[in-house]
This record gives C-alpha cells, structure tokens and sequence, in this order.
C-alpha cells in the first residue's frame, strides 16, 4: 500500500483538498490503482483541486516528468502523489520573478499600454 500523506488545505480558502488523474492521451479520468501494463505506452497526468472554491495545483504528466525529471514507468498513483507533493509545496521560489516584474508594470491588471 502507498505510503498517506497528508495534503494541505486549498492555499485561498483553506478548504478541502481532491486529487484526480486522467489518461494523458484521452483526459478520461482514471483510477489510481490502475495496473502499470509493461507493454503500454499510457501516460497519466494528475492534479489537486480545492472542493470549495475550485483552485487547482499545478498539472503534473508523466510525459513531462519522464522528459525533463528522468522518472519513468510511473503508475498513476505515482503521478497522483507527485501532484499531491507539489500542491503541498508552499514556497516563494519564483518571487524574485514576480517583484522583478513589478518596477514594470507587469504584475498589474490590465497592463499600461506600451
Ligand atoms: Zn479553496
């Protein structure tokens, strides 16, 4: 049995927090213990979403993670808890971006003409 982890509340209403895969290909939603078929070339993307409100965590695929992370023959429960690890990382590691951003304008809404 997959080790239980605990996923944080929804970051905007502190409400409960859900977890869907889908097949990559078809984006019909699929079962978490869904075998790995060897001889498949299933892909599985899964993602947190808040039951309240609706916000959702980041997309994670095994297509990409195989690409860019080197993790391969992922099951779909393996995707689901990458998603659910991501939904639970609360860190500022793009905040630089965001305040660089900021001196023009661009963390505005609508944006200044140019
Ligand atoms: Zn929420």
């Amino acid at each position: 049995m997959t080790e239980q982890i605990t996923m944080a509340p929804c970051p905007f209403c502190e409400g409960p927090p859900c977890v869907i895969a889908k097949d990559y290909m078809t984006g019909k939603e699929v079962e978490f213990d869904r075998p790995l078929d060897e001889y498949s070339e299933e892909n599985y993307s899964a993602y947190v979403w808040c039951h309240e409100c609706g916000a959702q965590g980041p997309v994670i695929d095994s297509c990409t993670l195989g690409i860019f992370e080197g993790l391969h023959d992922l099951t779909v429960m393996a995707v689901a808890r990458i998603a659910v690890e991501r939904w639970n990382e609360r860190g500022s590691k793009a905040r630089a971006c965001y305040d660089g951003g900021a001196k023009d304008g661009l963390n505005l809404f609508p944006r200044s003409e140019a």
